[in-house]
């Protein structure tokens, strides 16, 4: 049972079925009808101490990212960002640490017009949740279930930078400052989401890998992919150990990028190069949506890359 198995035979059908609902379990956000012409999405993500991040780490990166990972899932939908709440399970009541997590949380917040309108405050392990609140105009969310084949698939920034970042900490090697940044202060791309209303078929957040993540769209729209390789956009660093055993890992299987990967009608994607003009971050074809179901990832010459890689599961073949 993947994690995915446990939400779907336990949590997506709980309670009613109510007419407000227009987007339940699934998705990167609830999309729920509040008024005749506004949608509110809705996301909820937990950092735990030691699984999403270690516990000494630095307390402004751990505020920034627990909101950004949210703000993250509200992009993927094109949802314009509003409220946020906030539950903490903290070990100790320690000052400095806790004037440095509302820094990062709240400089974010500031930057995308978020309020924090509440939540909860308990003692235990270190822990996150965070929920945010966003709007969109009726029908205007980009789901993850509108992909179609011959659509191009898109990336914005760079992939797998977050990913050798936790290596390199991993194995206690240094990190320049940029790649940890990628990792600890990961920018939601929030401004390209609402954008993209309208022009995407399809949306998703990196928050897994993309192999896992673009996998999610491409279930919930019934349609496959190919991607090709030498089209994913790397930074230098990640570029030099992909080269170095021709291991496509890090671009392809490691979480934590928080980039869009989206699907676009290939007529579109002229106004896709305007967007990228005016876009602060680098915006990517790598791939064509296809009708043959599963996804292929294939080297300039043509030759398949097969690997079996999955992203990141927090049940992993259990029960
Ligand atoms: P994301 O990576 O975008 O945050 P997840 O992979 O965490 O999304 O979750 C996939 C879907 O399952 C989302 O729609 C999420 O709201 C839903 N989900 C996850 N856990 C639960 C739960 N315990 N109860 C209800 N829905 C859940
Ligand atoms: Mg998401």
């Amino acid at each position: 049972m993947s994690e995915l198995d446990l939400i779907r035979d336990y949590f997506s059908r709980i309670g009613v079925s109510r007419r407000d609902v227009v987007l339940g379990v699934g998705d990167d956000c609830a999309l729920l009808r509040v008024s005749a012409d506004v949608e509110l999405a809705v996301s909820i993500d937990t950092l735990v101490a030691g699984v999403h991040f270690l516990p000494d780490c630095d307390p402004e990166g751990l505020g920034h990212k627990s909101l950004a990972v949210g703000l993250s899932d509200l992009a993927a939908m094109g949802a314009q960002p509003a409220w946020a709440t906030l539950a903490l399970t903290l070990p100790e009541a320690n000052r400095p640490w806790l004037d440095a997590f509302c820094r990062g949380f709240g400089m974010l917040a500031a930057e995308h017009d978020v309020q924090l309108v509440g939540g909860d405050t308990t003692r235990g392990p270190l822990s996150v949740t965070v929920q945010v609140h966003g709007l969109a105009p009726v029908g205007s969310a980009v789901r993850r279930s509108g992909a179609h084949p011959d659509d191009r698939v898109w990336v914005s920034g760079t992939l797998g930078d977050a990913g050798l970042a936790l290596r390199r900490l991993q194995a206690g090697e240094a990190v320049p400052s940029w790649v940890g940044n990628r990792l600890d202060r990961p920018v939601p791309r929030v401004e390209l989401g609402i954008a993209l209303r309208g022009i995407a078929s399809a949306m998703i957040d990196l928050s897994d890998g993309l192999t896992a993540d673009l996998g999610h769209i491409l279930e919930a729209s019934g349609v496959g992919a190919e991607i090709t390789l030498s089209a994913l956009p790397l930074s230098a660093e990640v570029a030099e150990d992909v080269a170095a055993a021709d291991d496509w890992g890090l671009p392809l299987a490691s979480g934590d990028d928080y980039e869009l990967c989206f699907a676009l009608p290939p007529d579109r994607c002229a106004t896709l190069d305007i967007l990228a003009r005016r876009s602060d971050c680098r915006l990517t074809p790598i791939g064509v949506i296809t009708e043959q179901l599963g996804l292929r990832c294939v080297r300039a010459d043509r030759t398949e890359w097969r690997s079996g890689l999955l992203g990141y599961d927090h049940f992993p073949d259990e029960g």
